[in-house]
Parts: structure tokens; C-alpha cells; sequence
């Protein structure tokens, strides 16, 4: 499968890793949109969020987790973060495995201004 995360779980491609275990993996944004950008990615391969299904609420649940975790760690989690999934074309996804960006370190606007 010709997919890029997956290389980055591989090993084939390097990534700079924040997180990882069984299950996911989490590393620092290659072209960060704020001074925190980390993507956390499950390791099995789900192209959108679309294809979610039941059997991963376990997953999903762990991503937010660690996304939690993360934020802690990067010192951002009482001053405020942000985490966003893209969903297919007019989401804005150009990467198809599903993945969660947390955002953070900087002031950010309501979504509504
Ligand atoms: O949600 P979306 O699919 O648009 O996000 C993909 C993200 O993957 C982008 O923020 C991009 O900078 C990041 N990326 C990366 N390392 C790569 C290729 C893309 O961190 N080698």
C-alpha cells in the first residue's frame, strides 16, 4: 500500500517521534501551522474518518488519550490547544490515514471569526 503514514510507522521514512506504542504512533508536523503541530496517527491503516467503524472506539478513544497527554507534555494543556481531523477533499485531507493534528502555543480564533 503505497501510503506515506504508513511509511513513517515503518521506520522507511524518518519522522521526529513525540509517541509511540502498540497501536500509535505520534511526531512532530513536517510543516508546522503553529509552534505545537503534532500528528497522532494510528498505526493500523484508516484512510478517513469515514472509515471509522465500531471495532476501532477503542482506538479512537486511545487517540484522544494521547493527544491529552501530549498536550500535557508539550506545556500547552492549561493555556489551550486545538485538535482538528480532516475528512476527505473539501475537509482539506491530502494525507489518506486517518490522523488528528493538535495545535497549540499560540492564540487561536474562534472558528466563527
Ligand atoms: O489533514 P491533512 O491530510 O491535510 O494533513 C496532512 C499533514 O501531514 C500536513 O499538516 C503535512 O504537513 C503533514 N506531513 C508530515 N510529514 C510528511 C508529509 C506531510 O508531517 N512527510
Amino acid at each position: 500500500m503505497d501510503c506515506l503514514f504508513c511509511k513513517l510507522i515503518e521506520g522507511t521514512i524518518p519522522s521526529k517521534k513525540v509517541f509511540e506504542n502498540d497501536r500509535i504512533l505520534a511526531f512532530h508536523d513536517i510543516a508546522p501551522a503553529a509552534p505545537v503541530h503534532i500528528l497522532i496517527i494510528p498505526k493500523k491503516h484508516i484512510a478517513t474518518m469515514n472509515d471509522v467503524t465500531e471495532e476501532d472506539d477503542a482506538l479512537i478513544a486511545e487517540l484522544f488519550t494521547v493527544a491529552r497527554q501530549i498536550a500535557k507534555e508539550q506545556g500547552i494543556a492549561e493555556s489551550g490547544y486545538r485538535l482538528v481531523n480532516n475528512c476527505n477533499s473539501e475537509g482539506g485531507q491530502v494525507v489518506y490515514h486517518l490522523h488528528i493534528h493538535l495545535l497549540g502555543g499560540h492564540q487561536m480564533k474562534a472558528l466563527a471569526d
